[in-house]
């Protein structure tokens, strides 16, 4: 999949032509194309820790970052800077549970550029991507020469392989920033405002839906626009804090009432009849959220996206929850559109997403990741125990809980290895 990319301004941009040079753009390819986004300050730091390069963290400091879900057991991103993927950034589990960065041999090339840096040479002429070489490196990964070419070695834990070859030269591009973004793609964001406010208007909304996540926030926002008065948020029971407070805090931001649900019966109580919830059995969706708008009539503005949905195990195929009907404004937009939204109007948006969380969900959710479940042990130890004390007593050990398999109820073969 293929998005716009002004290579002048260095930045993204989804039209036809850059609305801060007015060149036409080119297109780069993504791996998943519509959960595309800027790096947040988390990722930003997670990078600048791992690359241990001064100069590269400086370049890399004032450059729009984007990154872009690659398949994998878990948190897994491919990470572009200049239009080019500079390199991988995931959490994996060798030793232990531990965040990794590899360059590709093109970032490995940019890397040498800036920096000027290189472990060894090896013998020109040969074809050396792919094969085992015969040296010890002591981090993932190291930077080799090879006549003009530069590759990449990386540690696979049993040998030391060079896994790329680069050999064209590569030009340090122009610095960016978010403002920029904004600036390059004015003429998309002005036109998607006014059709989702359209959208909106024509359904005569009565209610959006918010969650405190960053879609539902862009989608109650133009529904805000668009004269609606009411927000409503189903609290689980289950809100991260942040979360709370961000609800609460927005709404009155806004100026909109806030409609609080919560479940006659709570979590806690329903977890014991129903059992552990798991990605293949997901019974909380209906009992904690959808359960709680049977009361409700009328039309509902939501933010479901249609990029996120492909992946929602239990989306809603309908246009219907009881007696309300909903509507989608944002369905066609990318996770990028929707920071360049947030970032346009210069909103205030959940703390989580900075704080290394992706989903905002429930604490322990089934579908989070490994990354933010282990992450949620940091930031919010109170909510880890408790989740953590249930799973034990329920059975599962210290190590499958930490590897995250109670998620599932039949494993998938690649995490039964580990
Ligand atoms: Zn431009």
């Amino acid at each position: 999949m293929e998005i716009g990319y002004c290579k002048k301004c260095n930045i993204p941009v989804l039209g036809e032509r850059c609305s801060l040079c007015g060149l036409p753009v080119q297109k780069i390819r993504f791996h998943d194309l519509g959960d595309i986004r800027p790096a947040s300050k988390f990722e930003l730091e997670k990078l600048r820790f791992l690359i241990p390069f001064r100069d590269v963290k400086n370049y890399l400091s004032r450059r729009v970052v984007l990154l872009s879900r690659q398949p994998g057991l878990d948190y897994r991103k491919d990470v572009f800077i200049d239009g080019f993927k500079f390199g991988t950034l995931e959490y994996v589990k060798d030793r232990e549970w531990r965040w990794r960065f590899i360059p590709t041999g093109r970032g490995a090339m940019l890397i040498h550029i800036l920096t000027g840096h290189e472990d060894f040479s090896l013998k020109s002429g040969g074809h050396w991507k792919g094969k085992k070489i015969d040296r010890h490196i002591t981090g993932d990964w190291a930077i080799a020469r090879i006549g003009k070419c530069i590759a990449l070695a990386v540690n696979t834990g049993e040998n030391v392989r060079i896994k790329d070859v680069y050999c064209r030269p590569v030009q340090t591009a122009r610095r960016s920033s978010i403002k920029d973004m904004i600036e390059g793609n004015l003429t998309m964001i002005h036109k998607k405002e006014r059709k989702g406010v359209e959208i909106i208007q024509k359904t005569g909304a009565d209610y959006a839906a918010f969650s405190g996540g960053k879609d539902s926030e862009v989608s109650l926002y133009l529904a805000h626009l668009a004269g609606v008065k009411k927000a409503v948020f189903l609290n689980t029971g289950l809100e991260f804090p942040e979360t709370e407070r961000f609800v609460y805090n927005f709404a009155d931001f806004l100026g909109v009432e806030l409609i609080e649900l919560r479940p006659k019966k709570d979590f806690w109580s329903l977890v014991n009849e129903k059992g552990i919830p798991t990605k293949e059995n997901r019974w909380c969706t209906a009992y904690l959220k959808l359960n709680l708008l049977k009361n409700l009539r009328g039309v509902i503005v939501d933010g479901m996206r249609k990029y996120e949905s492909l992946r929602r195990m239990h989306a809603p195929t309908t246009r219907r929850i009881g007696n309300l009907r909903t509507v989608y404004p944002i369905y066609n937009y990318l996770s990028l559109e929707v920071w360049l939204y947030i970032y346009y109007r210069q909103l205030p948006y959940n703390p989580l997403y900075d704080m290394g969380y992706e989903r905002l969900g429930c604490y322990m959710c089934p579908s989070m990741l490994n990354a933010e479940f282990h992450n949620l042990k940091r930031t919010h130890p109170q909510l880890f125990q408790r989740w953590y004390r249930y799973l034990r007593k329920s059975g599962y050990s210290h190590e499958e809980i930490m590897d995250g398999k109670w998620r599932w109820n039949t494993l998938p073969p690649k995490l039964r290895k580990i």
